[in-house]
This record gives C-alpha cells, sequence and structure tokens, in this order.
C-alpha cells in the first residue's frame, strides 16, 4: 500500500512512497520530506513547518482494491 503524503490544506499530493514488496525500504520521515518538498507547499504556497509538518496528514490504505 502506498503511503501518501497531503498538504493538509489544499489536498494536494506532496510525495507518494509505494511500499510494493518493499516493505523494509525505509519510509521518508515527515522531516525527510521537508527536506525533498522544501518549506512550503507547491501548489497553494501553504508554509510547512519542520518538527511536525502538522499542515501534511499521512494517510495510508490509499487504493485499497
Ligand atoms: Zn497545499
Amino acid at each position: 500500500m502506498p503511503i501518501i503524503y497531503r498538504c493538509g490544506s489544499c489536498g494536494e499530493t506532496l510525495f507518494m512512497f509505494r511500499t510494493v514488496g518493499q516493505d523494509s525500504f525505509g519510509v521518508p520521515t515527515p522531516d525527510e520530506l521537508f527536506t525533498k518538498i522544501g518549506p512550503k507547499c507547491p501548489k497553494c504556497g501553504k508554509r510547512l513547518t519542520r518538527p511536525t509538518l502538522n499542515r501534511v496528514k499521512v494517510i495510508g490504505r490509499v487504493g485499497n482494491k
């Protein structure tokens, strides 16, 4: 199941991490994503805060079928 990080403001998918057959592969932490994505949402410009990325929701089990 993919792990999707979304902007909590506009719902833009910021990063998708597919875990298909790679359970042991390291899932990026919010802090690592902050480094990848940058300090704000590329779509709506909402600032993301480093410690908790509280504007980003971690959603699992998307596309369960
Ligand atoms: Zn956004």
